[in-house]
């Protein structure tokens, strides 16, 4: 499989056609940060200001967010803010002294779970908790395999860098990753439950021939890097159960799907069914402010608990957990989930609408505010025009993205006050630009 490794819709520095202000920067930027890494879109976008749905430019041009998912209650939330610099103000230590900032933190957090899930353990990014989790779960199992999707980002840790296909395969020596095809209606054209499952399975058998025990399995719960896939629900009951049947533990990463993004549920792998041995939490959970972490049940982590002490320096400091308490008192007071339930599906319907005027538009798929989009050329997913499309719309002042292997899809992640009104102006860009492409 050819894998996205190169940013189709990618910044090509000197190409010379960015303003001069902003082609300094990008100078600037190579010098200084070196050549690993990437700017999107082919003009690069400047920003100095968040708002709401919307990102700033200098000179005030306004672009509409349909891309980021970790400002999720909106760029620069007043009350996240306020929370913020309120404790920063009055005390911003870890978790080795006694305060009730994390504990009140932690249990409103825990009370979003199911009962099974009760302890909670917090990082700084989503990298680091999948990291922890893949300790825990080498000191549970007694294993060190790891299953995980084609196309799949975990972080940037070595770990789970290993065990993000979607940068590359893992390749240092002793690697003990085993990837599976994506749950896609393609990859198991004979039922994803059932097929997904049985790769499951394949893999641990994979392991065994090389002489490994199975520790994980892990998963984004809504394939996002994958091509985003949620359906059918619960299709991934019947893979947790098979790497419990070899002795490994079910890992839901919820990264990306979690904090109400799926409209109908919290949390992405509550669509599916199973409860999951470890959850792990990034992204919207801070709205910009570093905070993630792992949620799991105690029976996971007592091994790990009696072997090892846990501290993370940042993970959980007192400015954190006022930030993530102000996360999920704006979720539940601007009915943000309802609200992704809502416009998530007028969206979706609007989109396999527009399919019927433009032969361009492939299948939607998506839950909630979390939505992919296969865009075609003669009846085949096109990776090059998808990439124009997504510069297209970035000069029409919407950024947007691509997902999936090749890049085939669009990515369409907005923060989640977006409303009708904004999905409008998303769908007449489209209906004008596809014809032109
Ligand atoms: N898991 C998933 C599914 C992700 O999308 C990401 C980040 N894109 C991570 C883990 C890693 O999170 P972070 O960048 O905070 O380390």
């Amino acid at each position: 499989m050819t894998r996205q490794t190169t940013m189709l819709n990618a910044y090509t520095p000197g190409a010379g056609h960015l303003a001069p202000q902003d082609e300094a920067l990008a100078n600037r930027r190579a010098r200084a940060l070196g050549p690993a890494y990437r700017l999107f879109y082919e003009t690069p976008v400047h920003l100095v200001r968040g708002e709401g749905v919307h990102l700033y430019a200098p000179d005030g041009t306004a672009y509409l967010d349909c891309y980021n998912n970790v400002a999720s209650v909106g760029h620069c939330h007043p009350r996240v803010v306020e929370a913020m610099a309120r404790q920063a103000a009055a005390l911003a230590t870890h978790t080795r002294y006694l305060h009730d900032g994390i504990l009140a933190y932690a249990e409103r957090l825990l009370a979003l779970f199911p009962p099974d899930l009760a302890h909670v353990m917090f990082t700084c990014t989503g990298s680091e908790a999948n990291d922890l989790a893949l300790r825990i779960a080498r000191a549970a199992t007694g294993g060190t395999g790891v299953i995980v999707t084609d196309n799949a980002y975990h972080g940037v840790t070595l770990a789970t860098a290993e065990m993000s296909m979607s940068i590359g395969p893992a390749v240092a020596p002793g690697a003990t990753v085993f990837p599976i095809p994506a749950p896609s209606a393609q990859n198991y054209p004979d039922g994803i439950a059932a097929g997904f499952a049985q790769a499951v399975s394949g893999a641990c058998d994979r392991m065994k021939a090389a002489g490994i025990k199975p520790a994980l399995l892990i998963t984004d719960t809504i394939f996002s890097s994958d091509g985003v896939f949620p359906d059918p629900p619960e299709f991934l009951a019947p893979a947790a159960a098979a790497i419990r049947a070899r002795g490994g533990l079910f890992l839901a990463d919820e990264v990306q799907p979690g904090f109400g993004r799926t409209g109908t549920h919290f949390w992405g792998f509550q669509r599916h069914g199973p409860i999951p041995d470890m959850v792990s939490l990034g992204k919207p959970m801070g709205n910009g402010y570093p905070l993630a972490g792992l949620v799991l049940k105690p029976e996971t982590i007592a091994e790990f608990g009696q072997k090892a002490r846990y501290f993370n320096t940042f993970g959980g400091n007192a400015v954190a957990a006022a930030v993530g308490l102000a996360v999920l008192d704006v979720i539940r007071d601007e009915s943000l989930q309802e609200n992704a339930a809502t416009v998530g599906q007028a969206f979706m319907q609007d989109l396999r609408t527009l399919a019927q005027r433009h032969e361009s538009v492939g299948e939607t798929r998506g839950a909630g505010l979390f939505i992919g989009q296969t865009i075609l050329t003669d009846g085949q997913p096109d990776p090059a025009r998808t990439a124009r499309l997504v510069n297209a719309m970035r000069d029409n002042r919407i950024l947007i993205s691509s997902t999936g292997p090749k890049g085939d899809s669009l990515k369409i992640r907005p923060p989640l006050p977006f409303g009708l009104a904004n999905v409008d102006q998303v769908l007449t860009t489209l209906d004008r630009l596809l014809p032109t492409l």
